[in-house]
């Protein structure tokens, strides 16, 4: 079955420039931003800026540049935080859900990159 895209979903307004965010860093197909709700010191989200549901649908059809970019971007993101440990960060997680079993809430693939205190076991409950 193919993806079905949302545009009305958050992210999507705010790559339209509809609704703000707190941009950390931009590139060509990617914006990493600051999570409006973040669950540790540091929380900032990847997105790639092309039209992706999730995990799997951006690695079915993003072309190899725009899956380059979302990584390069992502680590970009981790050295601007001083949080990468090849830089002398403490470390960071990287959490992308995906459906429903996974709790994603906005159906644009995002990744999550947590950081700024010791983060404990990946799964605190359930
Ligand atoms: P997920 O449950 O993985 O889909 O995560 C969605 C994330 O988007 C949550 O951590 C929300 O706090 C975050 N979020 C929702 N709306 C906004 C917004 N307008 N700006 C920044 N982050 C947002």
């Amino acid at each position: 079955m193919p993806y079905a895209y949302d545009d009305t979903n958050i992210f999507a307004r705010i790559l339209r420039g509809e609704i703000p965010n707190k941009t950390l860093v931009e590139s060509a197909h990617t914006l990493v931003f600051h999570d409006i709700r973040p669950q540790a010191p540091v929380h900032v989200l990847v997105i790639p800026k092309g039209r992706y549901v999730d995990f799997a649908h951006f690695a079915a059809e993003a072309s190899a540049e725009e899956i380059a970019d979302f990584h390069r971007t992502a680590a970009r993101a981790c050295a601007l935080l001083g949080v990468a440990p090849g830089d002398g960060g403490a470390g960071f997680r990287g959490i992308s859900n995906a459906g429903d079993n996974g709790h994603q809430e906005v159906p644009h693939y995002h990744l999550h990159i947590l950081a700024g205190r010791p983060l404990g076991p990946m799964l605190s409950h359930g």
